[in-house]
């Protein structure tokens, strides 16, 4: 096996285990989690079946709540700058080939020209996972409570009360050996053997549509077409058949049919730029849409993240993001289980918590997939020379100038920020960890976001200076936020969390717009920045807040 061995966790209890956290999967969500573990302190190992190498870009925008993730990660920064011609155009560009007719355009700013939303602390960014997934691996190699062990495939798990024994093979030497974790993280992806092997099944429509990315090299092409630099998407007799993207905004683009390949993947990208020119076909990896949430997030100790627990239609990139909530939801519950001052509500109130928000973000995905194709199919005139051919153009082109119009209310600050409602606006209701305040729940928006402290959603973002978040006061352990003029006490909240061995950090924080943003002088926020309480006067009990939002004993 190769990677270094689990190192001890000193704060893990109970029976004898080699690891806190076992994470089944190394791909974005597994080593996410490990980073995100790592961070809060606790060790963990992960296995995975391939050597780390990442040849697909499956996906290639950040969204603006991973970004700041990566900015609480330290990678922000990096991961804005991946190499992608930050300059290269956004533009949408609509075609029957590249070679071909335009039918449409969508002028839009470069990555470079886009300004941050006033509401975020981080903007969305361009990282195709070739980039995305070596910075989370480099970082997580880099912590020493994480051991990596690539070529490493869990066969099978058993559990009992104290712990989770997986059967690891070495895909190497073919030696088997036993790990045991105090909790396993199933990270493994759509065909998770160990989600169907513990009986969890899928929920959904299934299936939406086959479809094939091309990844190819080639630095001749800007110079054949004259449609510039931008997104492309093709029609044809039958109508939308494919789109194109820079990946690099240089030489490396990917060509994503909305069909399984029929044929070579040569000719493919030869019809969408309409004639041959140099290149070179990187991979070809067919795929299917699917919107699928799995019933159960968990099975005693092991937990399903990413696109084990749900796969989704990548038309909003809502994928990995989603994935990357699930992280951010549990890693910092494993995180308290492990250290000891976290209950086991708090562990199952991942499942409440993110199995809702799962299945909105499937379906809005799909509406959002259903909608970009309620296309014309405008037969074989719309490529034919002469007056028959002008007319399908002409026909084809108010169409698309009517998808136009509607795409383009989705931009603001210079990029697509359609859906920031179901980015930032989902919020935990319910949960048996988050206590409400009495004051209704915000309109389910998938569009837009409404920024609110209201408890279970995502404490707003706030600059406190030039550069700094009210977001990077969170993270490590709960954060009470005084606000305004006259900030009530943390004295109560500071006792009973040292007496009750929570981890807890107090900020008084003045300002005025803080304080009627955040509505309440008095904001307590757990570590994945979601408010779990608030209120205008310290409480009776701190002990009792602090045990329900530490998922020791329910208050409601
Ligand atoms: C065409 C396409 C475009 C997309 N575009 C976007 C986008 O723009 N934005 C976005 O957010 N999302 C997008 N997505 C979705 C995104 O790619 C996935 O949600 C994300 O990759 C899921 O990450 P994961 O780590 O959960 O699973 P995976 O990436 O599938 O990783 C699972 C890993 O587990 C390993 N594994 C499996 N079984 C075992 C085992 N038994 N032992 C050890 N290891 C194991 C696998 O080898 C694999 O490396 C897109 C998806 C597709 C298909």
């Amino acid at each position: 096996m190769s990677g270094r061995p689990a190192p001890a966790d000193a704060s893990s209890r109970g029976s004898s285990v080699d690891t806190p956290i076992l994470i089944v999967g190394g791909g974005p969500v597994g080593l996410a989690l490990a980073v995100e573990l790592a961070w809060q302190g606790v060790a963990c190992m992960l296995v995975e079946q391939g050597d780390g190498t990442v040849s697909n870009a499956k996906f290639v925008d950040i969204n603006m709540r991973t970004m700041e993730f990566c900015r609480r990660w330290g990678v922000a920064e990096e991961v804005r700058d991946t190499g992608f011609d930050k300059h290269y155009p956004q533009d949408l560009i609509y075609v029957t080939s590249l070679t071909g007719h335009l039918l449409g355009r969508l002028k839009l700013p470069s990555f470079a020209e886009l300004r941050t939303p006033p509401t975020v602390a981080e903007r969305i960014a361009r990282c195709p996972q070739t980039v995305f997934d070596p910075i989370l691996r480099r970082v997580a190699a880099t912590s020493p409570l994480v051991a990596l062990a690539y070529r490493t495939r869990c066969e099978r798990v058993e559990q009992d009360g104290d712990a989770v024994t997986a059967h690891l093979a070495d895909l190497e030497t073919g030696r088997e050996r036993q790990v045991r974790a105090r909790y396993l993280a199933c990270c493994q992806g759509a065909a998770s053997s160990l989600r169907e092997s513990l009986g969890i099944g899928f929920e959904g429509c299934g299936t939406l549509s086959h479809s094939t990315n091309i990844t190819f090299r080639s630095a001749a092409l800007p110079g054949i077409h004259d449609k510039g630099p931008g997104f492309y998407t093709a029609f044809g007799p039958e109508g939308r058949w494919a789109s194109m993207m820079a990946l690099d905004g240089k030489s490396l683009w990917r060509l994503q049919l909305l069909a399984q390949l029929e044929g070579e993947a040569e000719a493919a990208i030869r019809r969408f730029v309409g004639r041959d020119f140099d290149f070179e076909v990187v991979t070809a990896l067919s795929w299917q849409r699917r919107e699928l949430v799995a019933s159960r997030y968990r099975q005693g100790r092991v937990f399903l993240l990413g696109d084990a627990a749900h796969q989704l239609s990548p038309s909003g990139g809502f994928g990995l993001n989603t994935g990357i909530g699930d992280v951010t939801n549990l890693g910092w519950k494993l995180a308290a289980a492990v250290q000891g001052w976290g209950g086991e509500d708090l562990l199952d109130s991942y499942e409440i918590e993110r199995l809702p928000v799962g299945k909105r973000t499937a379906s809005r995905a799909t509406d959002r997939f259903r909608t970009m194709h309620r296309d014309v199919e405008p037969g074989p005139a719309v490529l034919a020379d002469g007056p028959e051919g002008e007319a399908a153009r002409a026909a084809l082109r108010s169409r698309v100038a009517a998808m136009i119009a509607h795409a383009h209310c989705g931009y603001e600050y210079g990029a697509r920020y359609e859906d920031a409602g179901l980015q930032l606006g989902y919020f935990y209701e319910g949960s048996p960890v988050i206590l409400p305040d009495g004051t209704p729940p915000p309109p389910d928006d998938p569009k837009h976001y409404l920024p609110t402290a209201r408890p279970g959603s995502r404490a707003p973002h706030f600059w406190l200076d030039e550069t700094r978040s009210v977001l990077d006061l969170f993270g490590h352990g709960f954060t009470l936020l005084r606000l305004g003029p006259q900030p009530p006490s943390a004295a109560g909240f500071a006792a009973a969390a040292q007496q009750l061995g929570v981890p807890l950090a107090s900020h008084a924080l003045p300002d005025a717009q803080l304080l009627a943003l955040y509505n309440k002088p008095l904001v307590l926020v757990r570590p994945d920045g979601h408010v779990a309480w608030r209120g205008d006067a310290p409480p009776a009990d701190c002990a009792a807040v602090l045990d329900c939002v530490r998922g020791v004993a329910g208050l409601r």
